[in-house]
């Protein structure tokens, strides 16, 4: 049976998925925690909390300060201990909340009690806005890396219509492996939210999209779904950026997003399988987002594996966990080899982006030199928006910003797929992101 895949372009990476098949191994709980206000893609969240104030497990220490925003929660019971700047992986400045773990045993045990999880009646009883409203107090985002907050994905805006939900298993970057754990692991929460997800936005089928490459959290789910009508799991042929959302989207309806619209527009709601289990576990534990897998992994690590993470625990905990740093490293990236960006510092807090930490030898982490421009045309037949990736170089270092622009740069999830495959090294990525972030400063 031919495999489902969307249109253009796109690359075969090897995968490298070294831990595949691993179970998820809970990382301990740190000292201190640092939480950043800036968890979202929105505006960040506004603190609530004092220096010196006492915080339970899975309070509410940060509220949404916006629509496009979400709420920050400790994963830790404890006390604050300051709010200020601390770096974040890539060494930039982000405000944050420090708080200290010293008395989270009792603490714990007594906001556990007082969760009881919701009955499958209660769950039934809500409505589509009180399980968006859930799911917005929870301070669930996308968990693919996007974190863009799922309760503005979950409103359908007036005038548009959801009709198929797509949960996203692809996890088409090399190397991670989260969301193969968590199919494999958790197949009926990741169903459960999926039915959420579905009132939520009223959509009356749903399908799961999983790589051929996982062939175990196909039959996990092909198992737990069998006679139901609703939910489908899609096979889809293994090829990078088969998770994007707009490729995704492509392979399972056959229809394309319109420039400048939204998954809905193509009738779609695109949500990650974690994040999915994060909706699960909202609304029928009464948990907000304050964990994740984050695949912890690379060629020299001694304990490369899958680790259940508070949220704000050190990158380098994380990296301890799997066996400490090889000394031949070269470079640390949070996220994936494509996507992921380089980190420069790992006392900095895992995020609810972060999906992985990626240590890379010192010689799989150099450049190769840049050689002119070929004119082969590799960069465009990769690239999986159809752009003309050479192009939007070499007007981006003239700076001829509004003729890039014309070009559709915006259009660019940024895939590194023009990169990966020029044969001259060209730096085509870095270039084309730079001329996105001068365009988004014109004047409109
Ligand atoms: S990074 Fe942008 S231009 Fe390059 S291949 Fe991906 S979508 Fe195309
Ligand atoms: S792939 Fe590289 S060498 Fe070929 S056209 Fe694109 S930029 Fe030029």
């Amino acid at each position: 049976m031919k495999l489902k895949s969307f249109g253009k372009g796109g690359i075969h990476p090897n995968p490298s998925k070294l831990t595949s098949g691993m179970p998820i191994i809970e990382v301990g709980v740190s000292s201190e925690i640092r939480l950043e206000l800036a968890e979202s893609i929105g505006v960040p969240s506004r603190c609530i909390v004092r220096p010196g104030q006492t915080v339970s497990a899975g309070e509410m220490i940060a509220e949404a300060a916006a629509f496009v925003s979400a709420p920050v929660h400790s994963p830790v019971a404890g006390t604050v201990k300051r709010i200020e700047k601390v770096r974040d992986p890539q060494g930039f400045w982000r405000e944050a909340v420090i708080i200290a773990t010293e008395h989270i045993e009792t603490a714990v045990d007594e906001v556990e009690a007082e969760l009881s999880p919701r009955t499958q009646e209660e769950v039934d009883a809500l409505t589509p806005k009180e399980i968006i409203d859930i799911v917005g107090d929870m301070g669930i985002v996308g968990l693919g890396g996007a974190t863009f907050p799922t309760r503005v994905k979950l409103s359908i805006p007036e005038g548009k219509k959801a009709e198929i939900v797509i949960l996203n298993g692809a996890e088409c970057e090399p190397y991670l492996t989260c969301d193969e754990t968590i199919m494999c692991g958790y197949p009926d929460r990741i169903v459960a939210g999926c039915r959420l997800i579905m009132k939520a936005v009223d959509a009356p089928k749903a399908v799961i999209g999983i790589e051929a490459n996982k062939p175990q959290a196909i039959a996990t789910f092909r198992r737990y779904l069998k006679g139901c009508d609703d939910i489908e799991v899609v096979k889809l042929r293994t090829r990078y950026p088969q998770g994007g959302e707009k490729q995704l989207i492509k392979a399972v309806t056959g229809r394309e997003v319109p420039e400048g619209g939204l998954p809905v527009d193509a009738g779609a709601v695109v949500d990650n399988v974690a994040t999915a289990l994060a909706i699960y576990e909202a609304v029928y534990n009464r948990k907000p987002l304050t964990q994740r897998v984050v695949t912890v992994t690379g060629p020299l690590l001694r304990k490369p594996g899958n680790f259940m993470v508070k949220i704000g625990t050190t990158i380098s905990t994380l990296i301890e966990a799997a066996g400490g740093l090889p000394e031949d490293t070269g470079k640390v990236i949070a996220g994936g080899p494509m996507m992921g960006k380089a980190m420069s510092r790992l006392d900095a807090p895992t995020t609810k982006a972060i999906s992985g930490v990626l240590v890379l030898p010192k010689s799989m982490s150099g450049r190769h030199p840049e050689e002119p421009c070929i004119r082969c045309a590799k960069c465009v037949s990769g690239c999986p928006m159809g752009l003309e990736p050479y192009q939007m170089m070499n007007l981006s270092i003239m700076k001829r910003f509004e003729e890039i622009k014309d070009l559709h740069v915006l259009s660019c999830l940024e895939c590194g797929c023009c990169s990966y495959v020029c044969p001259s090294h060209r730096p085509l990525l870095d270039y084309i992101r730079y001329a996105k972030q001068e365009i988004r400063k014109l004047p409109k």
